[in-house]
């Protein structure tokens, strides 16, 4: 049984802890390692290396710093294959899924190669009469990134690149689900040339977590997850002192307009609800049929949905994988059973689908509900998985209270060949990532990526310029070399 490492200061260390979870290969349902779950002693280390590596690392020029970034996104292209398919096995997701996974994340990685630009300051010169102002941004010093299963590659690249650019050391806690991406991530890094104890992996669950949330050393902290835990990081952080910026799970609805060209929006739903077997804080979980559209739209989805392509991550013919844990599928497929309990139309159902030759995998189906109403249990939840719920209501305005309504706010899109109509949604919809005919309106790497609402706790989105403001502090200095001082005794103003 393979014994998965932590990695501080540069190396592998064997966990100390008398506590570990396992790690699944979803398809053949197996265990296949053990990940220890890191004591607070083991965090504490971890913090105090980080803390050791900071002074050197921030005081690199910023140049530097970005050329380690150039060479660690070359090692991430030439390893992309093998980085796709580690993910793959302990994950579940199809092997062509994850090689996009990793482009996102690299995409981050290729911003932050510009951050000599991206932290150039502010200067006034003659703020006052022989004064001038200038802005910098400087580093915070530890901070910590904990991350969700679904994507074991991007979403730590959504955080540490810009992190570690903008001159702070990082610690990982990566999911113990699918915890090894991290630790081939970690060896990336080590061979572009990054100092020891600048990138550092820990393994763990809440004891991990709450370890660093309360430690002093540790000046902020970025979180990817459900939004239960979400709430609780964003406000035990802010109460330990911590920047905090916690995303949290999602519920995202695409509106399907009555004059949208039908036969792409059922392509464009049935990769966003079933890719990666739903498992995306962007994936469509709702679609909003309005008007009259609603009858064709279920028929097409229900055909389409049928004929889906399910496999094990490394066929390449495969378009939906099994999902990460047993008791992930089991809680899928409770919500689907709650579904029909509550009296919503079950037009496909994938509860009893079992992959030939991998019975003990943990697959399902993809469900498709038609008339959901908001009081379900499968309409107010995140379910995450391939369950795609279709509501229908009469019109324009229906389609845009229904998502303001809903707690979580997350993602959405538009499908219609109308302008006003898209401009109206757009300026309305109390969203954060909205799509017009683009199913999963993920921000590139230079914009950045967050909710509203339960989807989002704290102020700053993820990577873009919200990143480099997230993981700086701004400081502005206000200079004069006047020949003789004074002393000045009132509030001073211009003169
Ligand atoms: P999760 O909340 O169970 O776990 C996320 C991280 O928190 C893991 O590292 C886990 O070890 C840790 N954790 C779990 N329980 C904890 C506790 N009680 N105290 C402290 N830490 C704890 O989420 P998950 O199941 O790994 O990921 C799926 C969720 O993540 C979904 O809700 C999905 O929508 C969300 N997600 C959101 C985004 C986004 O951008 N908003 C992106 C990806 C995933």
């Amino acid at each position: 049984m393979q014994s998965i490492a932590h990695f501080i200061g540069g190396e592998h260390h064997a966990g100390q802890s008398d506590r570990h979870s396992e790690v699944f290969n979803p398809a053949l349902g197996e265990v296949i390692a053990h990940v220890p779950l890191a004591t607070t002693d083991e965090v504490n280390a971890a913090v105090a290396c980080a803390r050791r590596a900071f002074p050197a690392w921030a005081e690199t020029p910023p140049l530097k710093r970005a050329r380690v970034m150039f060479k660690f996104k070359a090692l991430l292209e030439e390893n992309q294959q093998k980085i796709a398919e580690l993910i793959s096995r302990e994950h579940g997701k199809v092997v062509s899924d994850a090689m996009g996974e990793v482009t996102r994340g690299l995409e981050v990685v290729e911003f932050a190669c510009g951050i000599p630009q991206l932290l150039k300051g502010e200067f006034t010169e003659q703020v006052g009469g022989g004064i001038d102002s200038h802005s910098m941004r400087q580093p915070l010093g530890v901070v910590a990134g904990i991350t969700p299963f679904n994507f074991p590659a991007m979403v730590p690249m959504w955080m540490f690149p810009v992190a570690i650019a903008c001159g702070n050391t990082f610690i990982l806690k990566p999911s113990e689900r699918d915890p090894s991406t991290a630790l081939l991530l970690a060896d990336l890094l080590k061979q572009a040339g990054l100092p020891d104890g600048v990138f550092n992996v820990v393994h763990g669950d809440k004891v991990a977590v709450d370890a660093l949330l309360t430690h002093p050393d540790v000046a902020a902290l970025s979180f990817v997850g459900s939004t239960p835990i979400a709430r609780y990081i964003y406000e035990t952080g802010a109460h330990h002192g911590k920047r905090v910026q916690a995303l949290g799970g999602a519920k995202n609805h695409l509106v399907v307009m009555p004059d949208a060209d039908l036969d792409g929006t059922v392509e464009a739903l049935i990769g966003a609800a079933y890719g990666s077997a739903g498992e995306r804080c962007m994936a469509i979980s709702v679609a909003v049929a309005v008007g009259d559209v609603a009858d064709a739209l279920v028929a097409k989805l229900a055909e389409r949905a049928r004929s889906l392509k399910i496999g094990v991550g490394s066929e390449a013919e495969a378009e939906m994988g099994p999902l990460v844990t047993r008791t992930h599928r089991d809680k899928v497929a409770g919500y689907v059973d709650a579904g029909v309990a509550q009296g919503a139309k079950l037009v496909v159902d994938g509860r009893a689908y079992r992959h030939p030759g991998y019975e003990n995998g943990f697959f399902i189906g993809p469900c498709l509900f038609d008339h959901v109403s908001p009081e379900m249990t499968i309409y107010q939840e995140e379910i995450f998985g391939p369950v795609l719920a279709v509501v229908r209501v009469p019109d324009f305005e229906s389609a845009v209270q229904l998502i303001n309504a809903h707690p979580y706010a997350n993602g959405t899109a538009i499908f219609t060949r109308s302008g006003a109509a898209a401009r109206e949604f757009g300026h309305r919809i109390q969203v954060g990532m909205v799509g017009v005919n683009v199913p999963i309106p993920v921000p590139m790497a230079f914009h950045s990526f967050g909710g509203w609402k339960a989807s989002l706790f704290g102020d700053h989105s993820m990577h873009g310029p919200e990143g480099v403001r997230f993981y700086t502090r701004i400081k502005t200095i206000t200079s004069r070399w006047p020949e003789k001082l004074t002393a000045e005794f009132v509030m001073p103003t211009m003169k």
